[in-house]
């Protein structure tokens, strides 16, 4: 029985792992990837690295000493959390390759490897709702990304198209409206969103707001160009689209989903699945934590999924800590 499971990989589960091991606790990291969403970044023309929060070299630190650290942590996938009065069952699938470690406390099961712990830390993030067309997969990163919060400062003088389906692209558009000179909003057909929401940017100058059209491709040179829309669910021909939006810099700001559905059981979530915490990092489940991206805190930025990793760690350990006095 570990003490703590920490699912995801990412800065708040590196964070998390890391913070655990230091505190002296038995723990076992569970990730599909190591790093996370910390390897994305955007580039547009003419920016320079220095002007990017990418923490990517914090991410590092973290990252380097779990690799080394090789028995803390295993590759997997988490299908299913069953909880128990001694603490949880985390049904672990291994990706092709990668076999039970040796000396493993883990049962196996027909659906996969049983790993058994006290507490859980839920740091799995969240999965960005691409919209799979032509030329979106090949400049993702090259001035088409999906963080607007992230470079909106880089956004200065150039134009910028946002496009989604929420209220989330309405404030992705005001953001970069602070910055940039002109913004082309795209707000996709059966789009959902506030109406004090949309009136706020109608309302601005910059801003022009294109409703209930959708993208068909991306186009550009090294860097994206281009954004082809119709409009409503109707075809349009292939060269002739309804409109072309040209522009420096692409975000698509739909709603990312949050990947909670492992302990949908187990904890209070909100209608988009984003795992409620308090100001510890606790769930409605005083066993389960969770941090970064996948929680209510709704920043979305590798330093505070940094931080949030730490502080439920040190949560958890804070509670089994009491429980032994
Ligand atoms: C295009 C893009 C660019 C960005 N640029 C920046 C930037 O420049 N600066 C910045 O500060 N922020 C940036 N961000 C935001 C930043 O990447 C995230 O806020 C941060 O990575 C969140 O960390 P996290 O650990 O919460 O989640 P994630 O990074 O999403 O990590 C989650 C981890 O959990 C694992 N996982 C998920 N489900 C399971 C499961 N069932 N079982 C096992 N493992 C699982 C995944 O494999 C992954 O490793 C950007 C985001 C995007 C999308």
């Amino acid at each position: 029985m570990y003490e703590a499971i920490i699912i995801g990989g990412g800065p708040a589960g590196l964070a998390a792992t890391m913070y655990c091991a230091r505190k002296g606790m038995d723990v076992q990291m569970i990730t599909g990837q190591l790093g996370g969403k910390a390897s994305l970044s955007l580039n547009l023309p003419d920016m320079s690295e220095y002007h990017v929060l990418k923490a990517r070299e914090q991410v590092q630190v973290f990252r380097g000493q779990v690799e080394y650290l090789s028995h803390l942590w295993r590759h997997g996938h988490v299908s299913q959390i069953e909880e128990d009065a001694d603490g949880f069952s985390v049904t672990v699938t291994a990706p092709s390759g990668t076999g039970r470690r040796a000396g493993d406390d883990a049962t196996t099961h027909s659906d996969g490897e049983i790993l058994r712990a006290e507490r859980l830390i839920i740091a799995t993030g969240t999965t960005p709702r691409l919209l799979g067309v032509p030329g979106e997969r090949e400049f993702m990163g090259k001035g088409l990304g999906s963080s607007a919060i992230s470079y909106s400062h880089l956004l200065r003088e150039r134009r910028v198209a946002v496009i989604g389906d929420s209220d989330r692209a309405i404030e992705a558009a005001v953001e970069c409206a602070m910055q940039a000179d002109q913004v082309t909003l795209v707000l996709e057909p059966h789009a959902e969103y506030s109406h004090g929401h949309l009136q706020l940017v109608e309302r601005q100058d910059t801003i022009e707001v294109l409703n209930g059209y959708r993208a068909v491709r991306f186009d550009g040179d090294g860097f994206a160009r281009r954004m082809d829309i119709c409009r409503g669910d109707a075809d349009c021909a292939e060269d002739r689209p309804h409109r072309q939006i040209e522009a420096d810099a692409f975000f698509i700001e739909r709603e990312p989903v949050a990947n909670s559905g492992m302990v949908e059981h187990l904890v209070h979530r909100t209608t988009r699945g984003a795992i409620q915490i308090d100001a510890t990092n606790v769930t409605s489940n005083p066993r389960i934590f969770a941090a970064g991206d996948v929680t209510t805190v709704g920043v979305e930025q590798i330093l505070v999924a940094l931080g949030e990793g730490a502080r439920a760690a040190l949560s958890a350990y804070r509670q089994l800590t009491l429980q032994q006095l």
